[in-house]
């Protein structure tokens, strides 16, 4: 049996990928799900079923749509500034990694970006907290989870500008205020499905305040106006999405699906501050649940752990090449029988090189 600890596309629930591949033979009436139009009603109510299933399992609060776009998260990055930034202004970014970089750099196109506070001198070790947000920012865009670094967000700053969040790596893994956000975006191959889907969540009110003339493709108002439809949308990943959005509404929801990260995420840092051979490498408050970073006190240690690791089942722990160590990220549908299998491994290995 495999363990897989991939940080993205990443492992969704076993069941989740039996009823995906049955729809592939046979979702209605012998057509599979890869072949029948979007314009069917069976498949407007799967859009349905799914967006109901978002709402419903965040929260989400009235005056607010959900969209199922294409482009990854990365395309957030651009179609952000390009909805809510006025020409020539500015809106303030919280620098926290690489994927908070590559937000920044999109943003030059349509005004500036002002970087309110960065952890970049600590190689993102941390979550700057003391900072403060220009009143006269169009918005402010924070990560929530920093997939490469393993730190989290667990508090948003006090601001009135709108608040603007990629949630890709730690969505659905935890209860959020959905109303302290103004709009949330996500690739969904963390924590919601498959690669090919973003979830947008977007209060309704901030839209249409850019002065600018958007392309139809990069406007979200034509995208809520749409269904989601305005053209064909991944229909498949838009499936399998709603199968796991139901796996985990099924499981009692966000809330709980939350105590299990938190259990998964207390044994594995539980043990790396434990075991002698092995270090954390994030600020103990902004360690992320869904992305666990940590190196060897001894580096000539790692290729060897890693081989051990992967001899016995573990998938996917390599650490990011910018932070190098391990990574072993812990989404959802990771259980935690996986996790104490890593455990049980980190700790024989010490017991054999001590
Ligand atoms: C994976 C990831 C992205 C990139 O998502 P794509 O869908 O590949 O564009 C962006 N932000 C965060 C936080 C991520 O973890």
């Amino acid at each position: 049996m495999r363990h897989n600890f991939g940080a993205g596309p990443c492992i969704l629930p076993q069941e989740v990928f039996k009823q995906a591949s049955r729809a592939v033979l046979d979702f209605k009436d012998g057509l599979s799900i890869l072949e029948i139009s979007h314009r069917t009603p069976e498949f407007e109510g799967v859009v349905e079923e799914a967006a109901k299933l978002v709402k419903e399992l965040l929260a989400v609060p009235a005056g607010y749509s959900v969209l199922f776009l294409q482009g990854g998260a990365s395309l957030q990055f651009a179609m952000v500034p390009m909805n809510l930034l006025p020409q020539g202004k500015s809106a303030s970014y919280l620098e926290t990694g690489v994927w908070a970089n590559k937000a920044i750099k999109e943003v030059v196109n349509f005004g500036t970006a002002n970087i309110v506070a960065s952890s970049k001198s600590s190689n993102y070790t941390f979550i700057p907290k003391d900072y403060t947000i220009p009143e006269d920012s169009a918005y402010f865009h924070c990560t929530s989870n920093n997939t490469i670094y393993g730190t989290e967000m667990f508090s948003l700053p006090e601001t009135k500008v709108p608040v603007v969040c990629d949630m890709s790596s730690d969505i659905m893994s935890r209860v959020i205020d959905v109303s302290k956000y103004d709009l949330i975006y996500a690739g969904a191959q963390k924590n919601i499905g498959p690669a090919g889907l973003t979830v947008v969540i977007v209060k309704d009110e901030i839209l249409g305040k850019s002065g600018r003339g958007l392309p139809s493709m990069l406007d979200y108002k034509v995208h809520i106006e749409g269904g989601s439809m305005y053209n064909t949308p991944p229909v498949f990943s838009i499936y399998v999405a709603m199968l796991n959005l139901r796996w985990l509404k099924a499981k009692g929801g966000v809330a709980e699906i939350e105590k299990e990260n938190i259990a998964k995420a207390n044994a594995l840092y539980t043990e790396i501050d434990r075991n002698p051979l092995f270090k954390g490498t994030c600020a103990v408050e902004d360690r992320s649940r869904m992305n666990v970073c940590f190196v060897m006190e001894n580096p000539e240690l790692e290729k060897p752990f890693l081989k051990y690791a992967e001899e016995n089942g573990i998938e996917g722990i390599k650490g990011h090449r910018s932070v190098g160590g391990f990574r072993a990220s812990m989404y959802n549908a990771l259980p935690i029988t996986s996790v104490h299998t890593l455990v049980e491994l980190m700790q024989n290995f010490a017991e054999k090189h001590n």
